[in-house]
């Protein structure tokens, strides 16, 4: 490539990677190993002290998943990336390195559920503990705001009912607290919306939907904007203090706007584990070569759909922000102009049994909890993931009973909406 600044579609498809120096493979090797040998005794020591760079032991990183490390980053216009096993395990490496006990983060309570479960339950056993604002009333993000706060936490598209964050203004209080502000784009991806452009500090993903976008393989995947000041007031210690793993370094001050990528992997994913398989960020590469053009139609095919559901006599209501006229229709513009994805939820008139009766009437819909495939997706949440809480709570969640979420495929738009024509009809 000459000195042009390369497109978004180049970047899903060359960011990060080169033929293989060894044997001129051109698709990315799945480096399937444990460790890597060491040139000498010197080179070892290096790289345990973190003066050079290489690879000692897949735990810490392989060159398969430092190719979609380097290829998010740049989609994202991040510094640099730490992939991990999953989602959930991204969130839990980006929190144990801003995070010491007793410490509270604010965050959005309109999330995705299995985010709402680790903030309220297993972050609680690592005394970090979330304080939940609202994203229809920004300023309650200021008011949750303690000395105690870390970080502030939201999703760029809010998993399920398709509600856009205002992410400047929510940047603005992180900013104002001097914290950084984390910004979970799954369902977005950078194809859709870049949350560094609007003040995120980090960035978070599952791979597991879009970015994977297949249905194949779980990951995550953690970004560092670069952006931060982590040394001001000393409030994390894990960048801004001598750290003893690694004879008095500190981590900030050595490696610059990096630096929380680099404490991520070196304290975080080192010490507590959760590793990507080479073989699943192989898997995951390949899906991110084509994300422009499977999300623009994700997002399109979503469109048709939603037009087509709000006209039908059994629906009640459709929440997606790409229809005119939604309550985020206007933030969709701003932060998703080229479409707004393609998960959002429904009501039936029906109410609950009309949910259960749809679910089991669809045919190229697939009944699973799963977004972000090549197929389209089905679920009632009140009937299944949502089912133990009681009717008021499954209202407060998004859930309730006459509640569907679709995750919409790469079919053809006609074929979908039969599908639910005829899943509706009896
Ligand atoms: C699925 C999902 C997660 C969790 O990711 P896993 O890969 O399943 O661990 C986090 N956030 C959002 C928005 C998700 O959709």
């Amino acid at each position: 490539m000459t000195d042009r600044i390369p497109g978004f579609s180049t970047l899903a498809i060359h960011a990060g990677a080169q033929p293989d120096p060894t044997t001129g493979a051109r698709a990315t090797p799945i480096y399937q190993t444990t460790s890597f040998v060491f040139d000498d005794v010197d080179h070892a020591a290096s790289l345990f002290g973190l003066q050079a760079f290489g690879n000692i032991y897949t735990r810490i990183g392989n060159p398969t998943n430092a190719v979609l490390e380097e290829r998010i980053a740049a989609l994202e216009g991040g510094t640099a990336g730490l992939a991990v096993a999953s989602g959930h395990a991204a969130q839990v490496i980006v929190m144990h390195t801003l995070m010491t006990p007793g410490d509270e983060f604010v965050a959005s309570k309109k999330l995705y559920g299995g985010s709402i479960n680790q903030f309220n339950h297993a972050f609680k056993n690592f005394g970090w503990n979330v304080v939940w604002a609202d994203p229809d009333d920004i300023s309650s993000f200021e008011r949750a705001v303690t000395p105690k706060t870390k970080a502030v936490f939201v999703e760029s598209i809010a998993n399920p009912g398709g509600i856009i964050t205002d992410l400047e203004a929510v940047s603005a209080i992180a900013r104002r607290a001097g914290v950084p502000l984390i910004v979970d784009n799954t369902l977005a991806t950078p194809y859709l919306c870049k949350p560094i452009d609007y003040g995120a500090d980090i960035v978070v993903h599952s791979l597991t939907k879009f970015l994977g976008g297949h249905g194949n393989s779980i990951g995550g995947m953690i970004v560092d904007a670069g952006t931060f000041n982590w040394s001001r007031e000393g409030r994390y210690p894990m960048l801004s203090e001598p750290r003893p793993e690694y004879s008095g370094l500190v981590l900030h001050e050595t490696f610059g706007n990096f630096a929380f990528a680099i404490a991520c992997r070196v304290l975080g994913l080192r010490d507590i584990g959760p590793a990507l398989s080479p073989f699943n960020a192989f898997l995951i590469l390949t899906g991110v070569e084509t994300l422009p053009l499977r999300m623009q139609r994700h997002s399109d095919n979503a469109k048709q759909v939603t037009e087509w559901l709000v006209k039908h006599k059994n629906v009640a209501w459709v929440s997606y922000p790409g229809l005119a006229g939604d309550k985020y229709n206007a933030l969709a513009k701003k932060y998703c102009p080229k479409g707004a994805g393609a998960v959002f939820t429904f009501g039936l008139k029906g109410g609950y049994d009309a949910g259960v009766k749809l679910v089991s009437n669809v045919k190229l819909f697939s009944h699973l909890a799963n977004i972000g495939d090549t197929r389209s997706l089905i679920i009632h949440p009140a009937s299944t993931t949502h089912r133990q809480l009681s009717d008021a709570q499954k209202v407060q969640a998004g859930a309730g009973p006459d509640v569907v979420r679709l995750s919409i495929g790469l079919e053809d738009p006609a074929d979908i909406i039969a599908d639910l024509e005829q899943a509706l009809a009896t």
